[in-house]
């Protein structure tokens, strides 16, 4: 098979994706169900379309762009990412994984690959949290992750629904079809920008991802009695704020001793009330962020953090109350399609680092749905989620051109 990826087209289409903006260039804002990311889809629509993509979305905006194989019914080849951009991003998270699969399957194409199962380019719905507080939500619904019920309880900061704000962008269906049939994807292989500094410094121009992370998030109230900083003595005192400094650092200590790199906990808001230089905290809200690549070492943590707060509630007389707000559970890489990604790089000799991603993805909803793997390419400087974000267009081609090759693999 003869392989080539038009690197010059790939760079002027990420470019003129670049210009649906509502930020002045560099700047790339793009937020789900905007006019302005109506538009841009609707142009990558149209270059699936030139491709020759049978093309569809859902009810929550997921687009699959689909690449009928000669096997009827046989389960598809997936592969993907997103279009929407937080607020001053920059031109490549999502959407190398949007254009260079598009790339990639023109590659196939011209090369007169044959596809036995169907390839699908999906273009997921709201990756990026900035309307609805909550990240991946077309990867969550697709994959049932989350419920079309608690879909429809999230609201923008206008406090318009996720009904309503699909409906008035023209998407038709009910969410309940969203679910996509467990065996619907053979495979799934998403291409994505590293968005840390790896791959650059071990002088490494392609990741093969064997594990995502994921984070459990959580907010902890603790009660305590406030009074006057000088009248009060030390004796009588329950301090929320010594309290919230025992279980920060008990957190600590708990993600140190993990026994793995990859456990990590913070600490990021910490409001104390009622915040005067002479009065005693009476209430601290504190969030905690702890992730992991493995669930048994994250619950490992969580569960520290519990013994550590009813031994500070007793300790020091004060109430703890525990939220949980969200945990997803990690994924582990497909040993197959990392064998197949791997296998592609070394064909090329193109070097590659096995790594973790540490950042989730829309994959990591896809592993509930089927087996999956990612592939990285340098970001320059390790920069995301900012105007000067870069990824050289020879580093984009040699990820579609791998990720080709890992595809016409897992659909012959
Ligand atoms: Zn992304």
């Amino acid at each position: 098979m003869n392989l080539t990826i038009d690197e010059r087209r790939l760079a002027d289409e990420i470019e003129t994706l670049a210009t649906f903006s509502d930020a002045e260039a560099p700047a790339v804002t793009r937020v789900v169900f905007t006019p302005t990311e109506r538009k841009a889809r609707a142009w990558v629509k149209d270059r699936c379309k030139s491709a020759g993509l049978i093309l569809r979305d859902d009810a929550i905006g997921n687009t699959f762009a689909r690449w009928e194989g000669t096997r009827r019914n046989a389960p598809a080849v997936g592969t993907g990412s997103h279009i929407d951009a937080i607020p001053n991003a920059g031109k490549y998270d999502g959407v190398v994984g949007v254009l260079g699969g598009l790339e990639a399957i023109r590659a196939l194409q011209r090369s007169e690959f044959l596809p036995k199962h169907a390839i699908e380019l999906l273009i997921f719905a709201c990756e990026e949290p900035t309307r609805f507080g909550i990240g991946c939500l077309g990867s969550r619904v697709l994959s049932g992750t989350l419920s079309p019920d608690a879909a429809k309880k999230l609201t923008d900061s206008d406090g318009r629904t996720v009904d309503q704000v699909r409906r008035s962008a023209g998407l038709e269906g009910e969410l309940e079809d969203v679910k996509l049939p467990s065996g619907y994807y053979k495979a799934f292989v998403e291409l994505h920008i590293e968005q840390g500094p790896i791959l650059e410094r071990e002088n490494k121009p392609l990741g093969v991802v064997e594990n995502i992370a994921a984070p459990a998030s959580l907010r902890l109230t603790i009660e305590g009695s406030g009074g006057h900083a000088g009248g009060t003595l030390m004796p009588d005192r329950r301090d929320a704020l010594c309290a919230a400094a025992e279980l920060i650092l008990a957190l600590e200590a708990a993600a140190k001793s993990s026994g793995a790199i990859d456990t990590v906990a913070t600490v990021g808001i910490c409001d104390v009330f009622p915040g005067a230089v002479n009065s005693i905290p009476a209430r601290v809200r504190l969030s905690a962020d702890i992730r992991d690549t493995s669930l048994e070492r994250r619950d490992g943590v969580m569960r520290a953090l519990d013994q550590a707060c009813e031994a500070t509630s007793g300790k020091r007389k004060v109430d703890v109350h525990k939220e949980l707000w969200n945990a997803d559970a990690p994924a582990q890489s497909s040993a197959e399609i990392v064998a197949a990604l791997s296998e592609a790089c070394s064909n090329h000799n193109f070097p590659c680092l096995r790594m973790t991603s540490r950042a989730y993805h829309d994959s990591l909803f896809m592993s509930r749905l089927a087996p999956v793997a990612m592939l990285f390419i340098p970001s320059k400087n390790g920069y995301s989620h900012r105007p000067d974000e870069y990824s050289s267009p020879e580093d984009i081609a040699r990820g579609a051109l791998v990720l080709a090759e890992t595809l016409a693999a897992l659909a012959k």
